[in-house]
């Protein structure tokens, strides 16, 4: 549908999932509800009064028949989800009912409503924002009870307040820096650097509690992907055999055997952990081997979490560097140093501190074992564990989608960017410039001034009668 239009249609849908059931629902939303509805149920008053049941038959006036027994429940404009007179329809849970029911309502003037029409209207009409409408369908969608109670908390306003919080607060430092450029040439300097600088940082904070948010009630839902990689040889499928105890990849002394990517799952801090092996990235003319590159690429980039293996001892080449480097730097990078059953303690330790220097990468996200004696093995999974842990901890506020996610991380790098042109002394208008972009992703999360692209990405996942 064209998103932006508030037409005036009385529109019409089934809210109940189609088959058989007790009760079926029928939603009637628009100016003529009542007096459509009417012309089938005599016994609706012209002026009903709001949240008030009446009940009935439900007449086909055409052949002067009943269709069914019904409830009638009636909100009046302004206090009904959509904003305008509605009349849902409760009649036994049968297709065919529903179906007649429907057809009579669209000969009188109803038209069947959109995917989401009922919750677009609701927007619409101003009575909840995007946020909240997004809310109405993680509500329907959620599956867990943890879901559950963060999708009703979104549809209550939750959200939508931690949204308008952060609005409020970048609005504030934009009018400051506005009204510092219009009092320029009076010599007049309205705003506090440091201050803005506080505040900004204040904002960003909030934003990233968001962002954190959007990562935990994901591995929630998606449980987490590790994929492992390196360069061929370096015991990628010895160490997921490993892990997994058993053997699912085959592990050979010829570089290049893991052709497709090799899976397994194990449950770590309450989630499924989904492990990857991966056929590596090295250059080769072997068709079948480089499908198995192309698919390793995409493993990666879906990962969560990503084991970059090298060999105990091996030399640090440019070309590894360089492999290491293109890693995605959203996933967690993680460094294991494998076979060191082949070198001394004293070696592994030099080793790590070499490859520490050389990846710029702090000591802790770098790990020695031995995939096939296992030594290591125990440390490094109880931190995975540890990091799950700590990343699913604090999810009992929200839900973000895809859409609020990106949007907030386009916020996070505008605030971000305008506190270093801050810093550098830039001019007022530059720096504001770049707030006011991260303020327009805020404000487009909670639906402010939206355009049909922005609607159609938030409706079109919702069914019909919602
Ligand atoms: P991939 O190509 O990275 O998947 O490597 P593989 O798992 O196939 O291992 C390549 C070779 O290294 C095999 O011969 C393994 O037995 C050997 N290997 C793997 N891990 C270790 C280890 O921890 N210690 C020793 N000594 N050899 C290992």
């Amino acid at each position: 549908m064209g998103y932006l239009g508030r037409d005036e249609d009385t529109i019409c849908a089934c809210a109940t999932p189609p088959g058989r059931g007790g009760v079926s629902l029928i939603r009637v939303s628009g100016p003529f509800s009542v007096s459509i509805v009417k012309k089938f149920c005599g016994f609706l008053p012209e002026e009903p009064e709001s949240h008030r049941v009446y009940y009935g038959h439900f007449q086909d006036i055409s052949k002067d028949q009943k269709i069914d027994e019904v409830l009638l429940t009636y909100f009046k404009k302004g206090r009904s989800f959509t904003g305008d007179d509605t009349i849902e329809i409760s009649c036994h849970g049968s297709e065919l009912i529903v179906a007649e029911i429907i057809a009579a309502l669209v000969q009188a003037g109803c038209r069947t409503a959109e995917r989401g029409e009922f919750t677009y209207r609701a927007f619409m009409s101003g009575r909840i924002d995007l946020v909240q409408a997004e809310g109405v369908l993680s509500l329907i969608e959620s599956q867990s009870k943890l879901n559950k109670k963060m999708a009703l908390r979104q549809l209550q306003g939750g959200l939508s307040e931690d949204f308008q919080d952060i609005e409020k607060g970048l609005t504030f430092i934009l009018a400051n820096m506005e009204a510092g450029i219009d009092f320029s040439t009076e010599d007049i300097d309205p705003y506090e650097p440091q201050e803005m600088q506080d505040r900004l940082a204040d904002c960003y904070a909030k934003v990233d509690v968001l962002r954190d948010s959007y990562q935990s009630s994901h591995l929630i839902q998606q449980g987490l992907r590790v994929v492992l990689a390196g360069q061929p040889n370096v015991g990628k499928s010895s160490l997921i055999n490993k892990i997994l105890r058993q053997e699912k990849a085959i592990v050979t002394e010829i570089p290049g055997t893991t052709r497709d990517p090799v899976e397994g799952q194990l449950f770590l801090g309450g989630i499924t952990v989904q492990f990857v092996d991966t056929a590596g990235l090295r250059e080769t003319d072997d068709v079948v081997e480089s499908i198995g590159i192309q698919k390793t690429k995409e493993e990666i980039l879906n990962s969560d979490v990503i084991f970059y293996l090298l060999e105990a001892g091996q030399k640090l080449t440019n070309e590894i560097l360089e492999e290491f480097k293109q890693l995605p730097e959203d996933s967690e990078r993680i460094l294991v140093i494998n076979k060191t059953d082949l070198i001394s303690d004293e070696k592994i330790q030099e080793y790590k501190e070499i490859t520490s220097k050389f990846f710029d990468l702090n000591l802790d996200l770098i790990y020695a074992i031995s995939a096939t004696q296992g030594a290591g093995l125990q440390s490094l999974l109880q931190n995975l564990e540890k990091w799950i842990v700590e990343k699913t901890q604090g999810s009992s506020s929200v839900v973000l989608s895809q859409r609020q996610f990106e949007e907030l991380r386009r916020a996070s790098e505008c605030i971000q960017k305008t506190k270093s042109l801050l810093q550098e002394n830039e001019s007022p208008e530059f720096v504001a410039f770049e707030l006011q972009d991260g303020l327009k992703a805020i404000q487009n999360i909670l639906g402010r001034d939206p355009n049909d692209a922005v609607m159609d990405q938030v409706f079109k996942e919702f069914c019909i009668g919602k």
